[in-house]
């Protein structure tokens, strides 16, 4: 960027300023250029889109970067693999109105935007529609009737995309108009920016989080102790002092945390900085991303591991979501 005058790095100059050319990526981080043909027919399919931040935690000239290996497009992700589909969830058909999917008990999972601040290689929702779509004014008076008129609903879940990527002020009107709903009592986000763009926790969002009435429950999202920096810590110690409870989620995947030493590092980590694992998802099976796949037999095992070595607060629950279930699927491990 050659600006003359230097634009403060606000979280908003920060999401504007990804980087999103896999042959600027491929010279910056000395990778060989052998790659380059490949990840541009990947990036086409799906754009590379990596935030500043991000970029700066990866190490230059290592090719198994963690964080670089969830968000590098590759040639494999062209392979037409059996059994990997578009929709691995079937979310296209469980929306009872737009932009709400209601398919758990007491919940229900609201998507305020189809944008992120980064685009994981293996995210599910690689193929949806809906990528840069945003909740608009009527979807949302239909979404706060459809709650209104459910008082089993007692939590609504923002996510994505990711729902951070809306402004404060789309956040707090959203969060004002369903402090009216009496039976709702607590609010979820879901979002990865905590530990992509921790700049986004500004004091004008813990101040909407603090302000409400309803209980704050923040899942993040990470992979990789390596993802998480001090400035992610100091993001995750604001929303504490908002009152919010953090948790996380991640994803087991091949290459980046298929080992028991790396998920222990995690689980460490995460609670060094004031974070419980929540679930550790076995991979959803997207098309163009079967090179992240782990058998359920081995992740199995990863999580026999890590209880034979941490104390099991500190053990995620390894589950999965399977189309038409009530709930996510825990898988359990063998019993002697
Ligand atoms: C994952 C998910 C939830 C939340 O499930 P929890 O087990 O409560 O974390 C709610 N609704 C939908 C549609 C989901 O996919
Ligand atoms: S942040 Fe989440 S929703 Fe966005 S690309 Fe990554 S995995 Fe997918």
């Amino acid at each position: 960027m050659n600006s003359i005058i230097p634009l403060p790095d606000t979280w908003q100059t920060l999401l504007s300023q990804t980087l999103e050319s896999p042959e600027a990526l491929i010279r910056y981080l000395d990778l060989p250029e052998s790659l380059l043909e490949g990840a541009n027919r990947a990036h086409a399919e799906f754009a590379m889109r990596i935030p500043r931040p991000w970029l700066d935690r990866i190490e230059k000239g290592n090719l198994n970067d963690p964080l670089l290996r969830q968000v590098l497009p590759l040639g494999e992700e062209m392979d037409d693999v059996p059994g990997f589909t578009q929709d691995p969830l079937e979310e296209m058909h469980s929306n009872p109105v737009e932009g709400l999917i209601h398919k758990y008990k007491g919940r229900v999972l609201v998507i305020l935007t189809g944008a992120c601040a980064i685009n994981c290689r293996y995210c599910f929702r690689r193929h949806f529609p809906y990528a840069d779509n945003r909740l608009g004014p009527t979807q949302w008076q239909k979404i706060i009737a459809y709650i209104t008129a459910d008082s089993s609903i007692t939590e609504i879940i923002f996510s994505g995309g990711d729902p951070l990527v809306s402004s404060d002020a789309r956040l707090k009107q959203f969060i004002t108009d369903l402090e009216q709903i009496p039976h709702l009592t607590r609010l979820r986000i879901h979002s990865r920016l905590p530990v992509v763009l921790p700049q986004r926790i500004t004091e004008s969002l813990t101040q909407v989080l603090q302000q409400t009435r309803l209980k704050v429950v923040t899942v993040i999202h990470s992979n990789h102790p390596q993802e998480l920096d001090e400035q992610v810590a100091n993001a995750v110690q604001r929303l504490h002092q908002a009152g919010v409870t953090v948790f996380n989620q991640a994803v087991l995947l091949r290459g980046i945390n298929d080992s028991c030493e790396i998920l222990k590092g995690l689980s460490e980590k995460l609670f060094d900085i004031g974070v419980l694992p929540y679930y550790l998802f076995t991979f959803d099976p997207v098309k163009g991303a079967a090179h992240f796949d782990i058998p359920d037999s081995e992740a199995k095992q990863l999580l026999q591991q890590l209880q034979d070595q941490l104390p099991g607060y500190l053990v995620p629950r390894l589950a999965r979501e399977i189309p038409g279930r009530g709930s996510k699927t825990l898988l359990s491990l063998d019993q002697d």
